[in-house]
């Protein structure tokens, strides 16, 4: 006798968000008056609320939305210190001249390794409760072998999704030798640090590393067996993109400033573009132009970007509000982009859907519909979340 885990049904779900169009209707596969069935840690079933099968347990949603956890594919979660003062400067015309990334790097090196635990289970939890299941983080404030790997194994012990970003800026100790910390960090560095990681990440940008520095540090990236993301065309124009799509890089992330050419390869290319909108409304910068990018065919994530300089924020509703109204993404497609394009990010097929076999990640709304995402910003709609089939 085989001793099954218990069943339990979510019924009376208003409006159900499948990501899967043989499901129910349109690209987001949506199912009215729906329920779905959680066995273990898994979907079991989904389909018409009057047709659930029987089940250990139920759960009525009382006519409010159900939408797959969010998949958040982009996080500088491991670090230490404040940055309030810049934040507060920058908001006030004031010039700010302290260290950026260097101000983070400095407090993360001098900070235990249980405080660096507390930090990202902190934000990590933030998240979840707005209906985040899903989380990737990234190193890229040790920039030493030892703090990177050090970041690496305290990320590890939050997320499966950890990336290897010892290319974020140069680190200060190189200053004035970035081509000997490439070597370093495509050296020893890496090797402290790969088998820590699944991913790895560089900033491609002026003032931080330049194509052909991006392609040495990502192509021996590959050969360590990590999968290449890039921070590409964030601040200027650059190779970031095209380079991200020449490597098979899962994602380019930022896309702000982008030639037709970078538009091109992206839509021909299997690289997804994560579009990180708190950057630039935490910058008052100009957004990405999501709609230019799926009107092309482009793949588009969406993520909070969550790190303590440009866009200290884990709420992936906010980022979906930020996407419809200022990047042109209509509310179906900002919240594919924040459930379903974030897991094509990750090159996950188990997360960012409501359907059978899935994952039994989710999130209620307190809404009857997951429009009200972008209809009612700023107001805490997510009022339940299951990860892995546990409520939390
Ligand atoms: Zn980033």
């Amino acid at each position: 006798m085989t001793t099954a885990t218990p069943t339990t049904a979510i019924t009376d779900i208003a409006t159900l968000v499948t990501n899967d169009p043989s499901l129910g209707e349109g690209p987001l596969g949506l199912i009215r008056d729906a329920a779905v069935v959680i066995d273990g840690d898994h979907i079991a079933w989904v389909g018409e609320s009057s047709r659930a099968p029987a089940t250990d347990n139920r759960v009525d949603a009382g006519g409010r939305a159900v939408i797959p956890g969010f998949v958040d594919s982009h996080s500088h979660l491991v670090f230490a210190g404040d940055r309030t003062e810049e934040f507060n400067a920058r908001m006030s015309g004031r010039p700010y001249s302290a260290g950026g990334i260097r101000t983070t790097v400095a407090a993360t090196r001098a900070a235990s390794n249980n405080v660096l635990h507390a930090n990202v289970g902190r934000y990590v939890a933030e998240a979840r409760r707005q209906g985040t299941t899903t989380v990737e983080i990234k190193s890229g404030y040790g920039l030493t072998s030892q703090d990177e790997a050090r970041a690496l194994t305290i990320a590890g012990a939050h997320t499966d999704e950890v990336t290897f970003l010892g290319a974020h800026i140069v680190a200060p100790e190189f200053a004035d030798d970035p081509a000997g910390y490439v070597e370093l960090v495509t050296g020893p560095m890496l090797d402290a640090c790969a088998p820590h990681a699944r991913w790895i990440d560089v900033f491609c940008e002026q003032g931080a590393f330049d194509g052909d520095q991006a392609r040495t540090i990502l192509t021996a990236g590959k050969e360590r067996g990590l999968i290449p993301r890039v921070h590409a065309n964030q601040l200027s124009y650059g190779p970031g993109v095209r380079l991200a799509v020449e490597l098979g890089a899962a994602s380019a992330d930022h896309c702000t400033h982008l030639t037709e050419a970078d538009v091109d390869a992206l839509a021909q290319g299997e690289t997804v573009a994560t579009l990180l909108p708190g950057a630039e409304f935490s910058t008052r910068s100009t957004y990405p132009d999501a709609r230019r990018l799926l009107d092309a065919g482009v793949t588009v994530a969406l993520s909070p970007d969550c790190n303590p300089g440009s866009s200290f924020t884990s709420s992936m509703p906010f980022c979906v509000a930020l996407a419809v109204r200022e990047m042109g993404m209509t509310p179906d497609e900002a919240v594919w982009a924040a459930t379903a394009g974030g897991a094509r990010a990750l090159r996950r097929t188990d997360v960012g859907r409501v359907s059978p076999g899935a994952r039994a990640d989710l999130a209620l709304l307190d809404a009857p519909s997951h429009v009200h995402l972008a209809y009612r910003p700023g107001v805490p709609l997510v009022s339940a979340v299951w990860h892995g089939g546990t409520l939390i």
